[in-house]
């Protein structure tokens, strides 16, 4: 299997392996699905380590940002017409769900893997 780094995405000799999780397993299953999954081993090749770390600084802090809008969003729409005086509409909280689900999906667009053995230095 060839490695590929994950931000230069070429084939490189040596990296850090990109800890494979629920995102990347779902992300490679809808590839199989859709026929274009490559089978590369992800790396972040010693050139590219603090380009990645970057890259995935900010995606935890959007990450951060996006969660705190879904809770936001999957609690401020059912309560919010209630505050109005409207009745109660579960299709309302139906809604706010979807919307809310939306909005962790679209953070998932920007989505940077861990590296492997990311979790094992925080535990420690
Ligand atoms: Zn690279």
């Amino acid at each position: 299997m060839a490695r590929v780094c994950w931000i230069c995405e070429k084939e490189v000799p040596e990296g850090t392996e990109i800890k494979v999780d629920t995102v990347i397993r779902f992300i490679r299953e809808m590839k199989r699905k859709l026929g274009i999954l490559k089978g590369n081993d992800l790396v972040v090749c010693p050139a590219h380590l603090a380009a990645y770390a970057e890259k995935r600084k900010k995606f935890e802090r959007n990450l951060v940002l996006y969660a705190t809008g879904a809770v936001l969003l999957a609690v401020g729409i059912p309560i919010f017409p209630l505050l109005m005086g409207a009745s109660f509409n579960p299709v309302v909280i139906c809604f706010s769900f979807v919307l809310a689900a939306a909005v962790l999906g679209l953070s998932m667009l920007n989505y940077v893997p861990a590296l492997e053995g990311e979790g094992k230095k925080e535990g420690a």
